[in-house]
């Protein structure tokens, strides 16, 4: 029998968190809809201790971080249970440029006297540094949801861990397949399994990996308590959407990459953000430290939010809508949001799918000329 740690991801995103291989077991772990189970078992109650179904995709997603993994009912409720954990007067240092929900959950806690947040400009690595010398927390995300920004993790994650903070890394953008924080030193990664795990727009799921079993451990009881558990059916559409992430991402990537390009060129953009440009400031931090350089993406549109919100009514096979991660492509300005004044107006996120990329081109281009005249 192969060990896994011989396999390549695209193998293991096939083989984990299966059931056993005795003669007659299903090869999908079923979807287990329990409560409540027979007394002297060694799980009583499913929040004390998970479903079968919940438990074959934290294995999943365990094996592919490298570490423990505990599965939330969403990206959020992970998030807040990593940041429940922390003492009262604790203080964080998070990126300016994050996701908005995160940023908002922390500056509510900074309001109620919970925690003290800085936040920082995490592309710039010595002043990353300089904000997170006496942090308890050091909450990085790379690359950055919606500008796009490429923090050096590796340096940063062994950074907190000598200054004794705890470091947290949302990989939500560039998942396991292109970057494992945990192998630099990173205490926990979290995710919006929402996005590029679940890959299909159908459900709201979270993960949080802890380091190991003793480092996600206070996480699991967070969960216990505060029980910010999945549902059986999201774990299980989760899990199914995991087994093709390697290869939907391959061709999404590869669509990001050839859309960047020709979005640069592009009479009706003003600039494009996305590593794998060689002249994007993240490039060659990216190339060092990601197996790729991912599906999202964000471009200004010349003529401000006028345009922008224009180009994004335009588009026929693209979609405008909020989340990404999916099978579609999806674009969104996000500067109509709220607590996103940072970003410039006419800026579009989009997340690149797995459609034929000339459908995406030909439909951007006629929607770009259309919004910019
Ligand atoms: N982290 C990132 C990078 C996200 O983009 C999101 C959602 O958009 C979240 C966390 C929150 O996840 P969820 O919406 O599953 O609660």
């Amino acid at each position: 029998m192969t060990d896994d740690t011989d396999l390549r991801f695209e193998t293991l995103a096939i083989t984990a968190g299966r059931p056993s291989a005795y003669p007659g077991n299903p090869l999908s772990t079923p979807i287990v809809l329990a409560s409540n189970f027979r007394a002297d078992g060694a799980v009583e109650y499913a929040r004390d201790g998970g479903t079968d179904t919940w438990q074959a995709l934290e294995a999943a997603v365990g094996v592919l971080e490298g570490g423990d993994a505990i599965a939330f009912a969403s990206g959020m409720a992970a998030a807040a249970a990593i940041l429940e954990s922390l003492p009262t007067g604790a203080s964080v240092v998070v990126p300016a440029d994050c996701y908005a929900g995160v940023r908002t959950l922390l500056n509510d806690g900074a309001a109620h006297g919970r925690w003290k947040v800085s936040a920082v400009d995490i592309a710039d690595t010595a002043a990353t540094e300089q904000a997170a010398w006496a942090a308890d927390l050091l909450w990085l995300e790379s690359p950055t949801n919606p500008l796009i920004d490429v923090a050096d993790l590796p340096r940063l994650c062994s950074f907190g861990r000598d200054r004794g903070a705890m470091v947290v890394v949302d990989n939500t953008f560039a998942t396991p397949l292109l970057q494992r924080p945990l192998s630099w030193g990173a205490d926990y990664v979290v995710h919006s399994a929402t996005k590029f795990i679940g890959g299909h727009s159908d459900l709201l799921m979270g993960v949080v990996v802890g380091r190991d079993p003793a480092t996600s451990a206070p996480i699991r009881r967070r969960r216990q308590l505060a029980g910010g558990t999945p549902g059986a059916l999201e774990s299980y559409l989760a899990l199914r959407g995991l087994r093709t992430l390697p290869i939907r991402l391959e061709r999404s990537q590869a669509s990001a990459g050839v859309l960047a390009e020709r979005l640069a060129a592009h009479p009706g953009v003003s600039r494009v953000r996305y590593p794998g440009l060689a002249t994007d400031p993240g490039h060659a931090r990216a190339a060092a430290q990601m197996a790729g350089f991912g599906s999202m993406l964000a471009f200004e549109v010349a003529g401000g939010a006028a345009a922008a919100d224009a180009a994004c009514a335009g588009v026929r096979v693209v979609v405008a809508a909020t989340s990404l991660g999916g099978v579609e492509t999806t674009i969104e300005r996000r500067a109509k949001l709220p607590g996103q004044e940072h970003i410039p107006p006419g800026l579009i996120r989009m997340s690149v799918g797995v459609e034929h990329v000339e459908d995406l081109w030909a439909d951007l281009d006629r929607a770009l000329r259309g919004a910019t005249g």
